[in-house]
């Protein structure tokens, strides 16, 4: 007899990533679609990498984490966010902020448990959510008319909370639209869940870039929601490596404990000699994260002002290194029609953004991923501006 499988995600495809990579591929289009910068990652690093896969341990490391790197962690986050945090207890290295994401909502969240998510959401989400058995309740960030602001909508969420809520997710920098969120937002978050048992799961891998006068509010900075977060963070993002897959997740100990439960048989442990080389190169204060958000600025600049005298409008980004850009006077077509066709005809590959969101959008918005040298993007803002 034939064996049949039966989905256990059947309305899952593969990720928008994958398939516009993929298609700019197929097209030799300008790849500004999935997010991943062209740059490399530091060269002290990378040289360290190579003395430790030489001269060092290439066997296991230990489940959580080498304790080095979790050290360097703890003592990044005491500089950056100004907590204290007990590097044996509190932190794990993760295979990527994916698998901290995905093993955590794995280790929180029960059959019948409602997880909120903003969206548009991350893609990765809802399917971890489901296959813990969880159901995912999509709270739209709120967008004033006329504007291309994102800000999430607290009293949205609170009519979203009810006693079966276990988790809310909170992207915050946010991809992809780069909001972020100040003090008087985790006080009003903080309100939310304060008699209740929800958890919070913080997703904060862009915490490094951020732009202007805003700074990354942490909720790992705030004494009220500290004890029930898991903050996830990824080294792709901070030091131009997202091929390594090296994240981390920062909870209370006994938040941590569980996600370990589940860590040790996703993937057991990260490699070892990237993380021997991470904990020295943090360990040896490179200011390399300090200034990386003023260069993305810059590109993000270069990016926003190329349109300018255009008929794509935009709002320069917060945050992260994507820029939404609305071609609403340009084309009516929908999103993920335009973001094909524009990879096949005119060679720049975009992330449509109405594949992050539950409910249709009637917005015509797509994400541009501007980690690039400023020659990929001029090239590829010409052949945009050519269309209007
Ligand atoms: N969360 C968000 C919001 C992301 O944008 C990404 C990837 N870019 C991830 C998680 C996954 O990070 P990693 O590549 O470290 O797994
Ligand atoms: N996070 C990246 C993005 O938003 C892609 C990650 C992936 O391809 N899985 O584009």
């Amino acid at each position: 007899m034939q064996p049949t499988l039966k989905s256990k995600l059947p309305n899952v495809g593969t990720t928008i990533f994958t398939v516009m990579s993929q298609l700019a591929h197929e097209h030799g289009a300008i790849n500004l679609s999935q997010g991943f910068p062209s740059f490399s990652p530091p060269a002290e690093l990378t040289d360290m990498i190579g003395h430790y896969l030489k001269h060092g341990n290439n066997q296991y490391a230990p489940m959580p984490g080498v304790l080095t790197l979790r050290e360097a962690i703890a003592e990044k986050t005491r500089r950056f966010q100004g907590r204290t945090v007990n590097a044996e207890t509190e932190i794990t290295v993760c295979s990527g902020a994916t698998e901290a994401l995905f093993s955590t909502i794995q280790a929180v969240v029960r059959r019948g448990d409602e997880v909120i998510v903003f969206d548009p959401a991350y893609d990765l989400y809802e399917p971890a959510i489901q296959l813990a058995g969880g159901i995912c309740r999509h709270v739209p960030l709120g967008l004033a008319a006329g504007s291309l602001d994102f800000i999430p909508d607290w009293q949205q969420l609170e009519e979203s909370i009810s006693n079966k809520t276990r988790l809310i997710v909170c992207n915050f920098p946010h991809n992809p639209t780069g909001a972020i969120l100040d003090s008087t937002d985790l006080d009003r978050l903080a309100s939310l869940v304060r008699d209740t048992g929800i958890l919070l799961l913080a997703d904060e891998v862009y915490e490094h870039i951020v732009f202007d006068e805003n700074t990354h509010t942490s909720l790992l900075s705030h004494e009220e929601l500290w004890p029930r977060t898991f903050i996830v963070s990824s080294f792709g993002k901070t030091l131009h490596a997202t091929g390594w897959k090296i994240g981390y997740c920062i909870a209370p100990a006994a938040l941590s404990a569980e996600l370990r439960r589940v860590h040790q048989f996703t993937v057991f442990a990260v490699n070892t000699p990237i993380q021997n080389a991470l904990a020295e190169y943090l360990g040896s204060d490179p200011g390399f994260i300090d200034s990386l958000a003023s260069f993305y600025q810059q590109k993000r600049d270069l990016f926003c002002r190329l349109f300018q005298g255009s008929r794509f409008k935009l709002q320069p980004a917060r945050s992260t290194f994507f820029q939404l850009v609305d071609y609403a006077d340009i084309s009516a077509e929908g999103d993920v029609d335009i973001a094909r066709r524009w990879t096949r005809e005119i060679g720049v590959a975009s992330i449509p953004l109405s594949v992050f969101c539950a409910t249709p959008t009637a917005r015509r918005l797509l994400r541009f991923c501007f980690a690039k040298d400023d020659a990929t993007l001029t090239d590829a803002v010409e052949r945009l501006r050519a269309l209007s």
